[in-house]
């Protein structure tokens, strides 16, 4: 590697821990932000001048230090750019696209998606040309696609997507390539929405259970949802809860999906009813709840979780009724430290296109090591 192409990478790196350490924080002075990346206090002044001038980040006022000198404060520009997220599932595209911190600036009408690859890139352009109209002049700083399915790898870029799912982000890659372009499943999409405005704000160790017609689910370690090998971790709804329980679909007996997931509940709801409060079946909700605390001991004791957050496309009436159900959790080995829980989403049935629109910041604003270790390109070669 030259050294030309190591600096700028290590430079490159460093923004992204600077801006990783603002995303997580909030708002750190220029002191701060060096004890807390362990970047010197000059490096630290040329990143925030260099960001300040992309206009990614901002001086937001000042606030008295320790020794009396005033500090300024220095935070990521909410209005910098905007994030798109789309959610694609049951032949619908749903877009919403948002500011740095969350904040919903537009979310035109889903569309059809499906057809040959022009349908397609028609129904994209139309919804890029909506959400550019809305967004008034700011620029997408990424996109963020989700599917309702596992998915081999996140990135496009990195050519680890299977052949057919190389085929569903063409369209994607001709229209939104021109900034950071993620792909992920709708579990860990709404878990990386909690981990960025959510219940799991500044909590990197967590696990999500989503909640739906199936029940799927997120690890999350430091901030990065675990895909496994072949993207199918997290697939918490076959955890085993009675192996004399009954048939599960994928081929066992007795999994945590058979009790929890709402395509097993509607056939138990009177004749032609929608799911309602007050015809909830109490025997499902008590078994529902017995399960889900079983499989909750069992998750805790191996992943060791800061939070565990249960969400999805289920109500949020129904997510409380079954954490009020449970109660107490089982024992666990780590009786000895007080046990995380379960916390319910605030973030609704959306979750998962939200989560698509935190895709790209959180690959904006991400130290990824790797990228350390790049092979020298055109691209960094030319910086
Ligand atoms: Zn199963």
């Amino acid at each position: 590697m030259a050294n030309g192409n190591s600096a700028t990478l290590t430079r490159r790196y460093n923004r992204t821990v600077v801006l990783d350490a603002l995303r997580r924080h909030g708002s750190l002075s220029r002191i701060e932000l060096a004890r807390l990346s362990g970047l010197t206090p000059q490096g630290i002044r040329n990143i925030i001048e260099d960001l300040i001038d992309t206009g990614l980040v901002r001086e937001t006022g000042r606030r008295r230090g320790l020794r009396g000198q005033p500090q300024i404060d220095i935070e990521i520009n909410p209005g910098a750019g905007y994030c798109l997220g789309l959610h694609v599932a049951s032949g619908l595209c749903h877009a919403i696209a948002t500011d740095l911190a969350g904040n919903v600036l537009a979310r035109p009408e889903a569309r059809a998606f499906g057809g040959d690859h022009g349908q397609q890139l028609d129904a994209l352009g139309a919804i890029a040309r909506t959400v550019d109209a809305a967004a008034g002049g700011l620029p997408r700083l990424g996109t963020g696609v989700v599917v309702s399915r596992p998915l081999a790898s996140r990135w496009s870029a990195a050519g680890g997507l299977a052949d057919a799912q190389a085929d569903f982000a063409k369209p994607f890659e001709a229209l939104f390539a021109s900034a950071p372009l993620v792909f992920e499943n709708d579990a860990n999409a709404a878990a990386m929405a909690e981990y960025t405005h959510g219940r799991a704000k500044g909590r990197g160790d967590f696990l999500y259970l989503f909640l739906g017609e199936g029940v799927g689910g997120a690890i999350v370690q430091g901030g990065v949802p675990m895909h496994g090998g072949r993207g199918n971790a997290g697939e918490f709804g076959h955890i085993l809860i009675d192996p004399r329980g009954a048939p599960c679909h994928c081929g066992n007996r007795g999994c945590l999906h058979g009790y929890l997931a709402l395509d097993g509940l509607r056939p138990l709801l009177p004749a032609g009813a929608m799911l309602a409060q007050d015809n909830l079946p109490q025997a499902w909700l008590d078994g529902a709840a017995s399960a889900l605390s079983r499989a909750l001991v069992s998750l805790e004791n191996i992943f060791d979780p800061q939070a565990i957050v249960l969400g999805g496309t289920a109500p949020a009436w129904l997510l409380h009724r079954l954490v009020e159900t449970m109660g107490d959790p089982g024992p666990s080995v780590r009786s000895d430290v007080a046990e995380p829980g379960i916390e319910v989403s605030g973030l609704g049935q959306s979750c998962a296109l939200i989560g698509a629109a935190a895709l790209p910041l959180l690959a904006l604003t991400s130290p990824d090591p790797a990228t350390l270790m790049k092979e020298p390109s055109a691209e960094t070669a030319a910086e």
